[in-house]
This record gives C-alpha cells, structure tokens and sequence, in this order.
C-alpha cells in the first residue's frame, strides 16, 4: 500500500487537531516548517491511510519517529508502543513542567526518549510558546 494521503484526508486531519502537532502539542502557525501526516502505524508494518491511523506531527516528531511503533526501555527487554493520539489521552501520559514534557507512563516515557521531545531548543521554544499562552495541555 503506499502512504499517499488525499488532500481532503490531510485537511480533515490538521483539523481534527487543530494545526498542532499531535505529539508534543507545537502549534503549526509557529512552526518555520510545515506539518506532516504521520501514519500512526507505518504502511511497513501494515497501518493504512485510513483518518484513524493518522496524524497531525511537527517535522521533528515524525521525523524522530519514522516507521518505529515502539521502544525498549531501561530494562531492555520489553517492547513499548508509542503514544497514540487516536486511541490514548495525552495528559495521562505526559506533563509539562517549564517547558520539558515527562512521563507519566511508560508509553510516555518510550515517546518522549525516541520522539526527543526535550531536546534544549524545543524545550525552549516551547516554554516561550507556554508563557505567550499558545500551547495549552
Ligand atoms: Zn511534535
């Protein structure tokens, strides 16, 4: 199957997330680059272009992501699937205290670590973005 999305899929989608990024909440308006849709789970491994395997990510979220589904944590040993805006809550699974996003689950934990939601700049980015009131969780 290939991962082309419709135009009209790709409207509903932004807008179903009203232009942020589902992942780490980073609106598009304040973004130099355009968002992507992300195939929640990859065509690799069997998701499809259907509006419940997709969505809305900044370039940096999507890009960290790629294909994967999921991680190994601390112990190494068992496999942890991301976050998955169609199916979880993201205030369940994530928090944000001065900008930085933490865990509040292991599927938080295994998105933050490969999604790199704290890397400095973002972090920053998103602490200024917080104080102006232009990400709410
Ligand atoms: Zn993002």
């Amino acid at each position: 199957m290939s991962a082309f999305v419709t135009k009209k899929n790709r409207e509903q989608v932004a807008q179903r997330a009203e232009f942020r990024c589902e992942y780490c909440l980073m609106p598009e308006k304040f973004s130099l680059f355009s968002f992507h849709i992300d195939h929640i789970r990859s065509i690799k491994h069997g998701g499809s272009n259907s509006l419940q395997n997709l969505a809305y990510s900044c370039g940096f979220c999507n890009g960290n992501k790629g294909t994967d589904l999921g991680t190994f944590l601390d112990d190494d040993e068992t496999l942890v699937r991301f976050f998955n805006p169609r199916k979880d809550i993201w205030q369940e699974h994530f928090e944000i205290i001065e900008g930085a996003i933490h865990e509040r689950s292991s599927i938080g934990k295994a998105t933050i670590k490969i999604f790199r939601f704290n890397d400095v700049e973002r972090v920053l980015e998103r602490k200024l973005l917080l104080s102006g009131g232009f990400i709410h969780p």
